[in-house]
């Protein structure tokens, strides 16, 4: 899978695109990022990419004509590719927006800065806007990091085979289940029992349990999409009983 991001602070992914997960699936050829600076692209003496917004008004806008070179210089993929905008007016990135992307072979990903891009480059280049939440960052580079590595996670060969993203938080609509490592015993706190069994498939309940468990106590909202059978229903039901109506500490309000 290609990304190309266009920013005009390339070296912000150096360390990014060298270590970790992103760093090995680019070494082995399975993620492949071309940066394109916007500055090349940009005239004059002071290759300036930005300028004061018309209207007035504080700050900086980012100049159409660099970032609309940059793009016409990125070489297109036949099978097609999708022109996202990092914006905080776009719409909320989440897992599934992970899995649509991770099945395209090219995204260009376009990093604003200062006040935002001209509004002519939304309307004549992009597919999609994305914002990786309701915060406002300085700059679209850390949002095209997020995107690239929830992304590269679900690219088949990325996690090394130590790892499947199946069972992350988010698959299933469940968070999920709780980790433990050596040692057995930390600060008086000991490892469940049933993961030392060596009994693999009351693991397996025991994990799936905890997920429900976890996604009912923290995200409810997730379990109407969750695809549960009738062992998680009835397991949903156990905790939802067990669950008081009004948590002693709070009886005074409810
Ligand atoms: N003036 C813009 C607004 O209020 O909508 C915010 C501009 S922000 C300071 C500069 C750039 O950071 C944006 O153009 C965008 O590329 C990026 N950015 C900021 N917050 C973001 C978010 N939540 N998700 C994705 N990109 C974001």
């Amino acid at each position: 899978m290609r990304f190309d991001v266009l920013t005009i602070f390339p070296d912000m992914f150096s360390a990014y695109l060298r270590d970790g997960i992103a760093g090995r699936a680019v070494k082995r050829g399975l993620l492949d990022v071309r940066l394109v600076n916007i500055r090349d692209f940009a005239r004059g003496a002071h290759k300036t990419t930005d300028d004061r917004p018309y209207g007035g008004g504080d700050g900086m806008v980012m100049r159409p004509g660099p970032i609309s070179r940059a793009l016409g210089s990125i070489e297109r993929n036949s099978r097609g590719s999708l022109v996202i905008l990092l914006t905080p007016q776009g719409e909320t990135f989440n897992q599934s927006i992970a899995w649509d992307i991770s099945s395209l072979e090219q995204v260009i990903l376009v990093c604003g800065r200062y006040e935002g891009v001209d509004e002519r480059i939304r309307l004549l280049f992009v597919d999609r806007e994305i914002s990786i939440g309701d915060y406002v960052l300085s700059g679209g580079e850390l949002a095209a990091m997020v995107i690239m590595d929830s992304v590269c996670r679900l690219i088949p060969g990325t996690l090394g085979g130590e790892k499947s993203s199946f069972e992350d938080s988010f698959q299933d609509s469940l968070l999920e289940y709780p980790h433990y490592t050596r040692p057995r015993v930390f600060e008086g706190l000991e490892v469940p029992e049933i993961l030392l069994s060596g009994d693999h498939a009351r693991i397996r309940g025991w994990r799936r349990k905890e997920a429900l468990k976890r996604t009912f106590e923290r995200r409810p909202d997730l379990l109407a999409k969750a695809k549960l059978d009738d062992e998680d229903l009835r397991i949903l039901e156990q905790i939802r009983s067990q669950t008081p109506a009004c948590p002693p500490e709070a009886e005074a309000d409810c």
